[in-house]
């Protein structure tokens, strides 16, 4: 693994408040990793297409109305992250071709201009992926996606009557649910919609340091949820 440079910043992230996060912190700092952790970041396409800044649909189309992936992140229990750990090891669309079709659909990039999503897949990898212990490029998109395959967030969310069809949900009944659903909890953060509503956006989940395991949130970042009741909206 390359050196890692620390450019996160601390105060976005909130402890969570227990002697219990405290522990797993510890348990969580195992020799070999330069993180104490991974977040699984996956954002709803709705939330980030009624925004002022708008969204490009990939060039292949229009997604899926399904949470889609943002990336998976290594990072530490007070807020700082490593990044660009190894330059040396550039994105190379060759070693990830049999991914390419579940990458596609999973893995859309919704940012303007419309692309086939190797520009996102290559900044991810440089960013968070070259810092990760996963051995190689191959194991760290397939990781990533076999975990959007074991978290079914809309399916728990759907199961609980929370839909995207623009109604306002409880945030606690969001993230109550979710935390049912994966039996871990998670962080939730909101944007806000074109007309200044906030809404659900991206789904933070926690994973062991060796990338084997869901576990419970030991630090999760700033929600910008800052009302009740927040809006999901259709995609
Ligand atoms: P934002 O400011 O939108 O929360 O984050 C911008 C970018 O900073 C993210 O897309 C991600 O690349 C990086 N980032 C923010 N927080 C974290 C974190 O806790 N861990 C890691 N590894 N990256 C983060
Ligand atoms: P991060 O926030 O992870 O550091 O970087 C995200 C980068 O990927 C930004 O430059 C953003 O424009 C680009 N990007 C491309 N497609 C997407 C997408 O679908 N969602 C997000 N959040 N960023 C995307």
């Amino acid at each position: 693994m390359g050196s890692a440079s620390h450019s996160g910043v601390a105060p976005r992230h909130i402890r969570l408040p227990s002697a219990i996060s405290q522990l797993i912190a510890l348990l969580l700092i195992a020799p070999g990793h330069c993180y104490d952790f991974l977040y699984f970041v996956q954002q709803w396409p709705g939330s980030l297409c009624n925004t002022r800044e708008s969204c490009c649909y990939p060039t292949s189309g229009k997604p899926g109305a399904e949470f889609s992936i943002h990336g998976l992140w290594p990072s530490n229990v007070d807020g700082s992250y490593p990044s660009f750990c190894n330059p040396g090891e550039p994105f190379e669309i060759v070693k990830i071709s049999d991914l390419q079709e579940q990458m596609a659909s999973e893995w859309p990039s919704l940012a303007c201009p419309s692309s086939n999503g190797h520009k996102f897949w290559e900044h991810e990898w440089l960013k968070h992926g070259t810092c990760s212990d996963i051995s190689d490029q191959h194991h760290y998109f397939q990781a990533t996606l076999n975990f959007k395959r074991k978290a079914n967030l809309l399916g728990a969310l759907r199961d609980a009557g929370i839909v995207p069809d623009g109604g306002f949900y409880s945030l606690s009944n969001i993230s109550e649910t979710i935390r049912r659903g994966l039996g871990h909890y998670v962080g939730i953060v909101c944007n806000e919609d074109e007309a200044g509503n906030t809404q659900l956006y991206q789904v933070y989940v926690c994973l062991d340091n060796k990338a084997a395991d869901f576990i419970d949130c030991p630090a999760v970042p700033f929600n910008r949820c800052e009302i009740a009741r927040v809006q999901f909206p259709p995609f």
